[in-house]
């Protein structure tokens, strides 16, 4: 997020094979010939909304914007604020042929919200997708937060012309997501792909899920943040830039972790290219050297070297884009 503040308000990327321009927050740019769909973000902080034009051939991010998501004010603050969100955006940009919410969490098949752990207030069964559906008068389709991003990444960013891509996304908590031929790998329940879930270190810590020695419970910011003494992810990594014995040796660790986590994810999955993003991520080299080093240490039955292992590539609005992905039918996604 840091960075992102400084970045500038244009930035260009490669989207399905040529160079467009991305727009900032004042967009002017006029929607291009065919349709477009809006995306949005729920974040603990903020809601970005991210709109795309074009066809299925040809796509480009024409606009983003954000606007703080006051979570405190709980499940009907927030809800009005999405949908404020998408009324704005397409006062400014025009109408979109489709919405897609990213959220950070998990929902059953109508939407409601089964688990919201880091957003205050009673979420348990809100009929979130009902609420937004009926503010901006068209079916939403929701997609969690980690996926929508892997979605983003694995089509327009990082993960870019690989078949199957894996990825993860380091911060509060461990996301992460597969895509096949560009689309997400959901399972036959709608939440496949949580490579933070999976046990690395038997009768390790408590994770948020319940379970014990989750890759999250082991590599998530606060732990980081812990092992190295610091306040925030961005010291450590400020600290292990200069040098820092003990934040060198946090982020090994938490690297050694998510090597084992993706070692795993390799070893099931064989992907082509594997797409790091979010928080910790900005430490780079720092973590992704020893992050590849235990991957190689831990994987035998698959040519590790043919694996690239990248950091993301869409910068803070990979969700918006994703749940913008989310909400088209050549991306269609199950309910949940
Ligand atoms: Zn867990």
């Amino acid at each position: 997020m840091g960075s992102e503040r400084h970045a500038p308000r244009a930035h260009r990327h490669l989207i399905r094979g040529r160079s467009v321009f991305v727009s900032g927050r004042a967009a002017t740019r006029r929607r291009g010939p065919g349709v477009s769909h809006l995306g949005i973000d729920l974040g603990g902080t903020n809601i970005k909304t991210a709109v795309l034009s074009g066809d299925g051939g040809e796509l480009e991010v024409v606009a983003r914007d954000s606007r703080p998501t006051k979570a405190a004010g709980g499940p009907e603050t927030v809800a009005s604020r999405l949908i404020e969100s998408g009324r704005t955006s397409w006062e400014r940009h025009g109408e979109t042929e489709t919405v897609g919410l990213g959220v950070p969490g998990l929902f059953d098949d109508s939407g409601a919200i089964t688990l919201f752990p880091n957003l205050p207030g009673d979420w348990d069964g809100f009929p979130l997708r009902t609420v937004v559906s009926e503010g901006l008068g068209k079916t939403v389709q929701m997609i969690n937060d980690a996926r929508a991003f892997t979605l983003a990444e694995g089509n327009m960013g990082a993960g870019r012309g690989s078949r199957i891509v894996v990825a993860m996304v380091l911060g509060t908590g461990v996301g992460g997501g597969i895509t096949v031929d560009g689309r997400l790998h959901l399972g036959a329940f709608g939440t496949a792909g949580e490579i933070g879930h999976q046990t690395i270190l038997p009768d390790g810590p408590l994770c948020g899920c319940g379970n014990r020695g989750c890759a999250e419970a082991l590599t998530k910011a606060s732990v980081l943040t812990e092992l190295a003494g610091k306040e925030s992810a961005e010291e450590v990594y400020e600290a292990a830039q200069s040098g820092e014995q003990r934040s060198i040796d946090a982020i090994t660790e938490v690297a050694n972790y998510l090597g084992i986590a993706l070692a795993n994810a390799v070893t099931i999955l064989g992907p082509e290219r594997i797409v790091i993003g979010g928080g910790i991520a900005k430490a780079g080299d720092l973590l992704l050297d020893p992050l590849r080093r235990s991957l190689k240490q831990r994987v035998t039955l698959v040519p590790i070297d043919e694996i690239e292992v990248v950091p993301a590539m869409l910068g803070s609005y990979a969700g918006a884009i994703g749940a913008a992905l989310a909400g088209m039918d050549q991306f269609a996604v199950r309910s949940r």
